[in-house]
């Protein structure tokens, strides 16, 4: 009987590669956040290397000008104004069937769970604005996992390493830059309008060459022992730099870690209570985590995301009850006209930040307040500070270990 050749994704290819695990990439678990110019690139290398579970998060959808330097896009995408993440997504899976790729089309901050972020092995950032970068590194480090941060502008490309306990992109930012995203974070809500920065011009061959760094850096992190044993160097404390307009290529140290920053967070104590979902109605939240950590008083922190209940003009006293996160609200002004015509200053918000028995909606659930699914929330309790997963979201997230 003729022998059937059962076809394995990089046998024969990577395994040559005195370093690749075959094993160890096919039950990786990579999250890249950002699917544009450098997250094709980078997505594209990943799905070709054969990683099997791949996360893309992504809030934005295909636009003409995307499709220069995207590789996975097509016209008819922008056409059509598919977001970004849905067809990275399809076409990962076309490039290589036996992963496991999924998608979240929203906000890093506010869209994805941290219990999520804590089942990565490395996290990849294709971002576009220092706020961004700020968010993610804030979480990748509550969630205790190495980021890989990528950027670029014209012919010129930077490429880092950050590790919890080691290295921060915040301690790395100069006061002025760290000045300017404060600035942005306190005009969010009502005050903020139009969070579309300017176009930054880049080329395909830019997004290329950082995506194929950021991909190796990847890569090398997912080989956690021969980083050990030193058959690799990571960027970690480093920043790869490429110039080319005239070719020049540098590798800087960049160690910052200050002991009062506030990004240093690390939430390793969590709690998990499997009966806990977004969908949890609030009153029913405060009873499952007083019974599951025997305490009385509960008070749930929202610490991305503040919950907007109305929204009152100073100047003739008109309500609006957008009933919203804060995160959103830009959006729910813009899509009404009575509101939108109004100026910002005229407009106050009532926000939740803290979210106890006294909160009036204790009949809306995590998710309608603003908590992502399978997210790690905060509550302030009499006997301290806890960080509870909502477990019985994990199922919405499926992992293939192989
Ligand atoms: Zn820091």
């Amino acid at each position: 009987m003729e022998e059937i050749e059962i076809k394995e994704w990089g046998k024969e290819v990577f395994d040559l590669l005195s370093w690749y695990k075959m094993d160890v990439v096919k039950n990786a678990k990579v999250m890249v956040v950002g699917a544009g110019a450098l997250g094709n690139e980078v997505l594209k290398n990943l799905a070709l290397f054969g990683v099997g579970n791949i996360y893309i998060v992504d809030f934005d959808t295909i636009e003409y000008t995307n499709l220069t330097r995207s590789v996975l896009f097509r016209e008819e995408d922008a056409d059509k104004g598919y977001f970004k993440s849905e067809v990275a997504a399809r076409k990962l899976r076309e490039i290589n069937p036996n992963i496991n790729v999924q998608y979240i089309c929203g906000k890093l901050n506010t869209d994805v769970g941290l219990g999520l972020y804590r089942k990565m092995d490395v996290v990849v950032g294709c971002l576009d604005s220092r706020l961004a970068r700020l968010q993610l590194n804030r979480l990748c480090m509550r969630a205790d996992i190495p980021w890989v941060e990528g950027g670029m502008e014209n012919l010129t490309g930077n490429v880092r390493v950050f590790k919890p306990g080691e290295n921060c992109y915040e301690c790395g930012l100069t006061e002025n830059a760290k000045q300017n995203i404060f600035q942005q974070l306190s005009c969010a809500g009502v005050a903020h309008r139009n969070e579309n920065v300017g176009r930054i011009p880049t080329t395909p061959v830019i997004a290329s060459i950082i995506g194929a760094v950021e991909t190796q850096e990847a890569m090398k992190l997912l080989h956690k022992e021969e980083v050990q044993s030193g058959v690799f160097s990571t960027l970690m404390g480093k920043w790869f730099h490429y110039e080319g307009m005239h070719n020049h290529i540098s590798v800087y140290d960049s160690q910052a870690y200050f002991e009062d920053c506030p990004s240093h967070e690390c939430w390793n104590d969590v709690v998990k209570i499997a009966a806990l979902s977004a969908d949890t109605r609030i009153n029913d939240v405060f009873t499952l985590i007083q019974e599951t950590l025997g305490v009385k008083e509960v008070e749930i922190n929202l610490r991305n995301d503040k919950f907007v209940d109305i929204i009152v003009s100073k100047n003739d006293n008109q309500r609006f009850t957008p009933m919203l996160p804060e995160s959103k609200i830009s959006d729910y002004i813009d899509s009404n006209y009575d509101l939108y015509t109004r100026s910002r200053s005229d407009l106050n918000q009532n926000a939740y930040e803290n979210i106890n028995e006294e909160f009036p909606y204790q009949r809306l659930t995590l998710h309608e307040i603003g908590i992502p699914y399978y997210d790690v929330i905060e509550v302030t309790t009499e006997n301290g500070v806890f960080h509870v997963e909502l477990t019985a979201d994990e199922a919405r997230f499926p992992i293939i270990v192989k």
